[in-house]
């Protein structure tokens, strides 16, 4: 396989061995993978079978032990630290399960944090915009303690775009959320993927997955199985389906 320039993520046997104490783990065991640019695809698997590792492989976090990878068509398998979190900055968008914003900081300066960290020049407004893309124009002087877990990972989200990156990898985006936050988060994954974004979302839940339009099964470390999405759903209509918010959320959500 060649760095397919259609491809935003393309893997050739990627293999990832964790070395605890004096056993090795062999998280990934030659996962070759291919997602074409605004692609949203969802990788499943149970627990242990090597989602997360195969994200942090993908997001730049650390080096596979062995196989190559290009990423928006460069080959990122064998760069140096300092690159490696240049390109992390420049060409990744991470969503967490747990959202990882900074409690001191505003949902605006969360958003901007990227930017610091950055030597591309971005506007100045680039941080309030990504509010604006996820619905929190209204909210850019609260603290992640005085939002809602939905709205907080709609900030992680903004954070995550503000870069403009080449590819979003989210690990279990709705795992803290109830079911409709959850899906507010998913009817905003597909909305940006319609945009054009390129997504991938590690889930266990196959509710989730149905969201993507390519399911990735994962198993002991290697790719098992890997279709277009059969059964999928479109977030608008889950949301209308469900029974309307609490009172009480309403207001809150309104305040
Ligand atoms: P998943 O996200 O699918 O639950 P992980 O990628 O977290 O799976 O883990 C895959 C395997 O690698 C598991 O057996 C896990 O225990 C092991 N593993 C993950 N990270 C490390 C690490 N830093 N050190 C040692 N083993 C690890
Ligand atoms: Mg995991």
């Amino acid at each position: 396989m060649t760095a397919n320039t259609g491809s935003v993520v393309a893997t050739e046997a990627l293999s990832k061995d964790y070395l605890a104490g004096v056993v090795t783990v062999h998280a990934l065991r030659g996962v070759s993978l291919a997602v074409n640019r605004g692609e949203m695809v969802a990788i499943m698997g149970p627990s242990g079978s090597g989602k997360t590792t195969l994200l942090n492989m993908l997001g730049c976090v650390d080096l596979p032990t062995q196989g190559r990878y290009w990423l928006d068509g460069e080959d990122v398998s064998r760069l140096s630290d300092g690159a490696l979190s240049r390109i992390r900055n420049e060409k990744i968008g991470f969503v967490f399960q747990t959202f990882n914003l900074l409690p001191r900081l505003t949902a605006a300066e969360n958003v901007r944090l990227p930017l610091l960290y950055s030597h591309r020049r971005r506007p100045r407004e680039a941080a309030s915009q990504a509010l604006e893309r996820v619905g929190l124009a209204d909210r850019l002087q609260h603290r992640p303690s005085q939002l809602s877990g939905g709205q907080q990972q709609r900030v992680a989200i903004a954070r995550a775009l503000v870069m403009e990156p080449a590819v979003v990898l989210a690990d279990e985006p709705t795992g803290n959320l109830d079911s409709r936050s959850g899906e507010e988060i998913m009817l905003l994954f597909q909305e940006l993927n319609r945009e054009g974004v390129s997504i991938l979302v590690v889930t266990h839940d196959l509710q989730v997955a149905r969201h993507a339009s390519r399911v990735v099964r994962m198993r002991d470390g290697r790719v098992v199985a890997d279709e277009g999405m059969a059964d999928g759903v479109d977030a608008r209509d889950v949301l209308a389906a469900m029974p309307p918010p609490e009172p009480d959320e309403a207001a809150e959500e309104g305040a």
